[in-house]
């Protein structure tokens, strides 16, 4: 049972915040996301392109949030780019499921996290909708992720 909070992703904000933990199935890959200020609502973006079609992807970032990761063992993490390459997937090797999606942009590390790695959060707060960024060139796709994806990012090996 994880423990919130347990991550490090503190220190906490003053007003109203949603702390959201998150992991892979087996918990190789642990996440807490601080969502501040606490949302009304969580987009719940299901992404149409080729691999998380296949995989079932939605995701969701919180621009002014802050990221904490924590990997178990990072030799059992698959990262997986494809097409421009600019959006490594970080896959769970033991059990499959990817919590988490990077991009780094001009040296600094953009996430966003997988709606369905979520634990213990309201469902009724997700608000669902469908994405499509396959008609973006590369400029306007690493624009938007700067713009929309949580820019407070923190990976960490849980053994160190
Ligand atoms: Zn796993």
């Amino acid at each position: 049972m994880q423990v919130i909070g347990a991550l490090g992703v503190a220190p906490y904000p003053q007003g109203a915040f949603l702390l959201i933990s998150g992991s892979c199935h087996c918990g190789n890959i642990a996440f807490e996301l601080l969502w501040e200020p606490e949302p009304a609502e969580i987009p719940a973006r299901a992404c149409t392109c080729s691999f998380c079609t296949k995989h079932g992807g939605v995701w969701t970032s919180c621009p002014t949030g802050a990221l904490s990761v924590v990997v178990a063992d990072p030799a059992s993490v698959s990262r997986y780019a494809f097409g421009t390459k600019t959006a490594q997937f970080h896959i769970c090797a033991k059990c499959g499921v990817v919590p988490v999606v990077t991009s780094e942009i001009e040296g600094k590390i953009y996430a966003v996290v997988s709606v369905n790695a979520f634990q213990g959060v309201d469902r009724s707060l997700l608000k669902h909708a469908s994405a499509t960024f396959d008609v973006e060139d590369g400029q306007s796709r690493l624009g938007r992720r700067k713009r929309t994806w949580i820019s407070s990012v923190k990976f960490r090996n849980g053994n160190a």
